[in-house]
């Protein structure tokens, strides 16, 4: 099969019928096999029954139900457990974005060899309170991960190599940072394109101001865990060492000026001292923290989990 498309979504009965018919043009036009993967993420309207209408017309059109609301990470796991299609694309229901980006994906998946194309919605039609945060929050994301080739990280368009999507895990509110996950996971031919987007034709959008919260949050957490998730004392530990002995240098200092130079002020009276003893006790607890993370990586199930290339005579 060459292309599998997974389509998360939460209330979108009115975009569906369109979508699936849009998308089935597309695929018709250029001769593709291919699957609609859609994941009702607890949908509360008719959704699920306009899946089941266009399943039953289109046997390519195949539906995961989840009994209630967990999150467009999750939606979008589940799709690509299942998906099937060499080439897997993501698309929001919304209609935001084009089914005709389709066949240009697919070719810089299967011909360019790219591991992720992350569509760039260069010319934007979203509320300012939106595309504003959210190019801070590109540029951050650009720092940290150093993929620095992407302008749109959250872009819901989006294409992978299947095997891309098999050997990472997208969790929590992580959708936003996928190309960062697949990076970590060793997929690091990573590229954009620049996409049409159009404005939400029906419905309101499902996530709301919080999303930059625990968006930031979000990163930071994919940012530690990526580098120092199998290793947390190598963090904590460093951290730990040098307030430590900062904490200890000051002391050595302070009784140096007591004992050999007979100081009259009192140790207690030297601010220094109480900035000493504060670096001393966080550093010992750093340090703890970090022998706590390491017993915990220790007996994590995911303790022994590489992404594996190839294997040979195996
Ligand atoms: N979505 C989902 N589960 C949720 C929230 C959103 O599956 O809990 C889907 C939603 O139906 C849409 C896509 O994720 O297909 C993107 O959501 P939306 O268009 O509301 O986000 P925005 O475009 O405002 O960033
Ligand atoms: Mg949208």
């Amino acid at each position: 099969m060459n292309i599998s498309v997974v389509i998360p979504l939460f209330n979108e009965d009115e975009s569906l019928p369109e979508l699936f018919s849009w998308i089935e043009k597309v695929m018709l036009e250029n001769n593709y096999s291919y699957e609609i993967i859609a994941v009702d993420d607890g949908s509360k309207d008719k959704s699920w029954q306009v899946i089941t209408t266009h399943a039953q017309k289109n046997p390519a059109i195949k539906g995961i139900r989840f009994q209630r609301n967990y999150g467009k990470s999750a939606a979008l796991q589940v799709g690509f457990e299942a998906a099937q299609g060499d080439v897997v694309i993501t698309m929001d229901a919304d209609l935001q974005d084009s089914p005709d980006e389709i066949p240009e994906l697919y070719k810089m998946i299967s011909v360019d060899a790219y591991h992720l194309v992350s569509g760039w919605k260069k010319k934007r039609y979203d509320p300012l309170t939106k595309t504003i945060p959210t190019k801070l929050f590109n540029a951050a994301t650009r720092y940290v991960s150093g993929i620095h080739n992407l302008h749109d990280f959250n872009c819901g368009l989006k294409a992978y190599q299947n095997k891309v999507v098999k050997n990472i895990e997208v969790y929590g509110e992580m959708h936003r940072y996928i190309p960062v996950i697949a990076k970590w996971a060793g997929f690091d031919k990573i590229t954009e394109k620049a996409v049409q987007h159009q404005e939400r034709k029906y419905g309101v959008t499902k996530f709301g101001i919080e999303r930059f919260v625990n968006g930031l949050l979000d990163l930071m957490s994919i940012t530690f865990v990526g580098k120092y998730g199998k290793r947390p004392m190598h963090l904590f530990g460093t951290l730990g060492v040098l307030s430590f002995f900062f904490g200890v240098l000051i002391l050595v200092y302070l009784t140096v000026l007591k004992l050999i130079f007979s100081s009259e002020v009192s140790l207690t009276n030297r601010p220094s001292f109480y900035l000493a003893m504060l670096t001393v006790i966080v550093g010992t607890q750093l340090f703890v923290a970090g022998f706590l993370g390491e017993l915990i990586a220790r007996n994590g199930i995911e303790r022994n989990t590489y992404s594996i290339g190839e294997k040979i005579n195996l």
